[in-house]
């Protein structure tokens, strides 16, 4: 009998199967869709390869630097790497916010330093923020009771023009949820893991590539040869407790298993509740958040002054030059996190989008085409005190795995991977 299967690959499944893999193990991986990838997926549009949403990766995604590494991708020719800086503007003024950490000093005063220096913000306002970071470093980034990140901010002093400039478009990136609602524990782990040990761990990493040919596309490679097999397009409907495992049962076969790592998506654990009622339980009581990015294409020589830029007051969170990026000239993929469910239909949004560009950047007047995507379930709210599952789940030799389960990170790649490792390091002492 075949040994373990994963079900789903997404960033979760796959760094499962290539840890189990690497360890010898047999592994079967099952993706419902017709690319491996889940929510971090390339496709193809208009001749050039997109993703289904603009990715951001940071320098301390160690896990997922180390999975790269075992399949063989080198991280210097697929990922552009750049010391972390903002520049960020403001639709409603002239006002513009820029802070760059300083490459010269060792972390945390790199950053430290870039935020006494930062541009477009009060001394005493710099100095609260140095003195809040300070403080977090002396209390190792831990909270006794995790409270929303706003009230953190105003029990720290922080004032509404550093919210505004810094500390929002910060959690809505890392967190992709509302400042009222976030969780400041988690808030401060990414802080922890970004800003405390490492300089290069603040580092921006962003794919030269689609997310396809960057991660899933080595790691299936890496699973051919290494006696593994990767179905695509074959959904599971059902999972059926055996005697001696687990049948994985899709439209059209059956197949028999010891053990399982469930790696899907946390709302999709209510699909199999017929045979596996105690799944969906563990999930039940999390909600959602989306992230729409809208592709503008501008004439080739089109550039923004920087790679990346944030807006604030504007519908537009961030827009990522795709040209500097990824060698897409004249490409601008804008960002939009944790926002409210649009009244406009894709198109207007676009126009809308495209002015607001437009009145912040006059180099970019003249858009070609457009393409929206909206991703409801980007991920999952990263609300104060959520609870989250451990990868060990209420069923025998069944795990689960996903950026949802216990762990420090917000819903991201990085912790999809720590939680599909983590996940094939239990199956693997299981055995
Ligand atoms: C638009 C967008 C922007 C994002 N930006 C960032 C960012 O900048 N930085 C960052 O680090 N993270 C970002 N994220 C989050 C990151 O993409 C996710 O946290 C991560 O990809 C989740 O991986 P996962 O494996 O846990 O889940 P998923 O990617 O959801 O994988 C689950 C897989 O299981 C498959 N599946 C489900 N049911 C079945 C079944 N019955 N049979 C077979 N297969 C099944 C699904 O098709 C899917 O492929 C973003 C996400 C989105 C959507």
């Amino acid at each position: 009998m075949p040994s373990i299967a994963i079900v789903g690959g997404g960033m979760a499944g796959l760094a499962a199967a290539a840890t189990l893999s690497r360890h010898g193990q047999q592994v079967t991986l099952f993706e419902a869709g017709a690319t491996l990838g889940g929510r971090a997926r390339g496709f193809y549009y208009n001749g050039l390869q997109l993703d289904n949403g603009q990715h951001l990766l940071l320098g301390a995604y160690q896990q997922t630097r180390q999975l790269l590494q075992l399949v063989g991708v080198t991280e210097s020719t697929v990922l552009t790497r750049l010391p972390m800086q903002l520049h960020i503007k403001d639709l409603m003024g002239k006002h513009h916010f820029s802070l760059s950490s300083n490459p010269a000093l060792a972390a945390p005063w790199s950053i430290l330093w870039g935020l006494m220096t930062a541009q477009g913000i009060g001394f005493v306002e710099r100095w609260q923020a140095v003195r809040w970071l300070v403080w977090m470093r002396l209390h190792h980034f831990t909270l006794q009771h995790d409270q929303s990140l706003m009230s953190l901010l105003m029990t720290h002093q922080q004032s509404p023009a550093m919210i505004k400039w810094l500390w929002e478009p910060l959690c809505l990136a890392a967190l992709n949820t509302p400042l009222e609602q976030a969780s400041a524990q988690v808030f401060l782990n990414v802080l922890r893991d970004s800003f405390a040990k490492n300089k290069q761990d603040a580092d921006f990493l962003i794919a030269k590539t689609d997310l396809s040919s960057l991660i899933s596309t080595p790691i299936a490679q890496y699973l051919g040869s290494n006696n593994s097999q990767v179905n695509i397009k074959t959904a599971i409907e059902t999972i059926q407790p055996t005697t001696q495992g687990y049948t994985l049962v899709t439209n059209d076969a059956e197949y028999a298993f010891e053990a399982i790592i469930l790696a899907c998506g946390p709302h999709q654990l209510k699909n199999f509740a017929k045979t596996l009622p105690k799944l969906h339980r563990l999930t039940a009581h999390f909600s959602y958040q989306p992230i729409t990015t809208v592709y503008l294409q501008y004439p080739a020589q089109t550039m923004l002054p920087k790679p990346m830029m944030g807006m604030v007051n504007s519908l537009s969170q961030w827009v990522f030059d795709r040209g500097q990026l990824c060698h897409q000239a004249g490409l601008m993929a804008v960002v939009i996190s944790a926002h409210k469910p649009f009244t406009l239909t894709q198109n207007e949004l676009a126009v809308a989008v495209a002015k607001e560009l437009a009145a912040l950047f006059p180099c970019l007047s003249n858009v070609i085409w457009h393409k929206v995507i909206t991703e409801k379930r980007a991920t999952f709210s990263c609300d104060v005190g959520l609870s989250r599952p451990e990868n060990s789940s209420p069923y025998p030799h069944l795990w689960i795995a996903g950026d949802y389960t216990a762990g420090a990170y917000p819903a991201t790649i990085e912790g999809a991977v720590r939680s599909g490792i983590q996940a094939a390091n239990s199956v693997m002492a299981a055995r």
